[in-house]
């Protein structure tokens, strides 16, 4: 018998491939959404200064991680979500997977505190010289 992660990650390559082959185009009217599609909510997209047009609706969308290469599926969900909640830029798209986000998240955070204590460390020197 298969565990449940075994199980998970079946599915999960089968929505990948899945998404790999659907060469469905978002900004493109249609009458019924395609399986698995999440509708936009273009009340929520007006966020963005672009004249382009806006999706019409989300599929999931096959990528592979900018640092670790591995087939990775940004879920239309994930994308109503990033789009619409979180205000990302509607040009932007998913490039890295969970663990290399985080660890992205971590170097970014580092490289700021180590800058922000040189700026402090620049400013007292300056401070005392004045
Ligand atoms: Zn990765």
């Amino acid at each position: 018998m298969k565990s449940g992660k075994q199980r998970r990650a079946e599915i999960k390559a089968r929505r990948i491939q899945r998404a790999v082959r659907s060469g469905v185009d978002c900004f493109a009217p249609v009458s019924v959404l395609p399986v698995g599609a999440v509708a936009a909510d273009p009340e929520q997209l007006r966020h963005n200064n672009t004249h382009g047009q806006f999706p019409l609706f989300y599929v999931d969308r096959a990528f592979s991680c900018r640092d670790c290469n591995q087939a990775q599926l940004w879920t239309a969900k994930q994308q109503k979500w990033w789009y619409e909640i979180a205000k990302g830029n509607i040009y932007s798209h998913a490039v890295r997977c969970r663990p290399c986000r985080r660890v992205e998240q971590a170097r970014i955070e580092e490289a700021r505190s180590i800058a922000q204590a040189g700026l402090a460390r620049k400013r007292e020197a300056l401070g005392n010289k004045e």
